[in-house]
């Protein structure tokens, strides 16, 4: 007699710890055994084939409102399909605050879009303007609902923070117990590298990566650590692009602080050169901070060997190459400062860090299991209901085919966006079955699930992200600004 509805059968079971063996019992949605010879009403053979917790990509850009009351091409429908065609099961995506305006009405907003959602989904609230309304009251109540992080830019015309607004948001988020996420480039430098490159005619899309050098980013890594330093709030480091930035953060861990950072693919695989492909082309490789090049790409792996990156999520935040609201959008000459930014990548995430990192012997399966699942979820309170392979936990599990090769072509994304960076990369290992929420939601490629399916995921206070009560002068301003 069947004792769970969905057995997952011999295949090789690769958390964050161990790798063995086993068969996966699934029963009311979530893992109820891992052990041998199971029987379920459903069997997925998974001989020959690693049986890992789905991905949990804690930075993307999914149907995010833009201050022309338009939103991001890739829907939470389509953005769903992308991620469990890459097997990624749950997402942590952004709702975005515009100047002026408040953040309890959006918010709302993103949760009845998100209503189509395949995947799992949580909010990062980003901030943009912290006034004394929104410090004071509409932080506190949207932190209660469940979203626990708050985003600020360092840079960004019109997004960036000055030093005292972004302190203002870290001592709301002390206050309210909320992770902050920031993203560390400087906004003064940038503007000024970009005026002087304008009036020198450089203009094409490779100039985006001389306005914003490694130096820019490192500043603001830097400041922002230290004034987390002196709030005492714990935060994440977006997007590090290069060692020299890492190296900050790992002072910062070194001295006790709670400083986490993460890196995405593009770091491993782009390089500034690509910006400078032929005609407009360079523009699909557009994002911030910029990718380097390829001796700062294979140093980039020491730092997450060494846990001072130890998440790797997407920043999938795309713009299709032709169309409205795309690349071309101001046309095919347009100066690098008018281009949208951001590279696609929902489905690509694990594929890449497997190829690059596991196969190439850089990283072993268990670290990469950290990477893409088990570190975002703790990192985001998810844990131990998502990034795990154990009784209890969500039963979100990708089959993976480590011998698999295949060569990236836009049509295996399944995401809305018209391109991919990606194209023609050869890569080995690919998900041949997401499994989310107990249900089959993706086989051979064939994504099938409904929309809808996807659930709200609201995050209680957790340990990790509490302050370590390390203040100057036993001080906390934070009770009062
Ligand atoms: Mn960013
Ligand atoms: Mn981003």
């Amino acid at each position: 007699m069947a004792d769970y509805d969905l057995v997952i059968r011999g295949g090789t079971v690769v958390t964050a710890a161990d790798t063995y063996r086993a068969d996966v019992g699934v029963r009311d949605g979530r893992i109820a055994a891992v052990g041998e010879q199971l029987e379920g009403v459903e069997t997925l053979d998974a001989g020959g084939l690693y049986v890992m917790p789905g991905g949990v990509d804690t930075h993307c850009h999914i149907e995010q409102l833009r201050p022309n009351g338009k939103a991001d091409e890739e829907s939470f429908a389509t953005g769903s399909t992308a991620c469990l065609a890459g097997g990624t099961t749950s997402v942590v995506t952004f709702a975005a605050q515009f100047k002026g305006h408040g953040i309890r009405d959006t918010l709302a907003e993103y949760h009845r879009r998100a209503k189509q959602a395949m995947v799992d989904y949580s909010f990062h609230q980003i901030i943009t303007d912290p006034s004394d309304t929104v410090v004071r009251e509409e932080i506190p109540e949207v932190v209660a609902s469940g979203v626990r992080s708050l985003k600020v830019f360092l840079t960004y015309e019109p997004s960036h923070l000055d030093d005292r607004e972004f302190i203002r948001v870290l001592a709301a988020a002390r206050r309210t117990g909320a992770l902050v996420t920031v993203h560390c480039e400087n906004y003064e430098a940038i503007r000024w590298r970009t005026a002087a490159l304008m009036a020198d005619g450089r203009s094409a899309p490779k100039y985006h990566s001389w306005s914003r050098p490694k130096v820019v980013e490192r500043e603001a890594t830097y400041r922002a650590i230290a004034l987390a330093e002196m709030v005492d709030q714990p935060i994440q480091v977006f997007h590090v692009s290069c060692p020299e930035v890492a190296q900050e953060i790992a002072r910062a861990q070194a001295r006790g602080l709670k400083v986490w950072a993460e890196t995405c693919p593009q770091y491993f695989v782009l390089g500034a050169a690509d910006m400078d492909r032929p005609g407009f082309e360079g523009a699909k490789f557009m994002c911030s901070p910029s990718p380097r090049d390829k001796a700062t790409s294979d140093a980039l792996w020491d730092d997450v060997r060494r846990g001072t990156l130890d998440v790797v999520s997407s920043d999938h935040s795309g713009s299709s190459y032709e169309g409205e609201g795309g690349k071309r959008i101001h046309g095919n000459n347009a100066p690098f400062p008018d281009i949208p930014n951001g590279v696609p990548g929902l489905t690509t995430r694990l594929p890449l860090v497997f190829s690059e990192g596991v196969v190439k012997g850089r990283i072993d399966l268990n670290t990469y299991v950290r990477l893409i699942a088990t570190n975002p979820a703790k990192l985001f309170g998810l844990y131990p209901r998502k990034g795990t392979i154990a009784p209890g936990a969500d039963a979100d599990v990708v089959l993976w085919d480590p011998g698999k090769r295949v060569t990236i072509t836009n049509d295996l994304m399944q995401h809305t966006i018209d391109y991919t960076p990606y194209e023609g990369m050869e890569v080995t290992g690919w998900p041949v079955a997401t499994v989310k929420g107990g249900r089959v939601a993706m086989r051979d490629g064939k994504v099938q699930a409904e929309p809808g399916t996807g659930r709200f995921l609201p995050r209680a206070p957790y340990d990790l992200i509490k302050p370590t009560g390390n203040l100057p002068d036993g001080f906390d301003a934070s009770a009062f600004a």
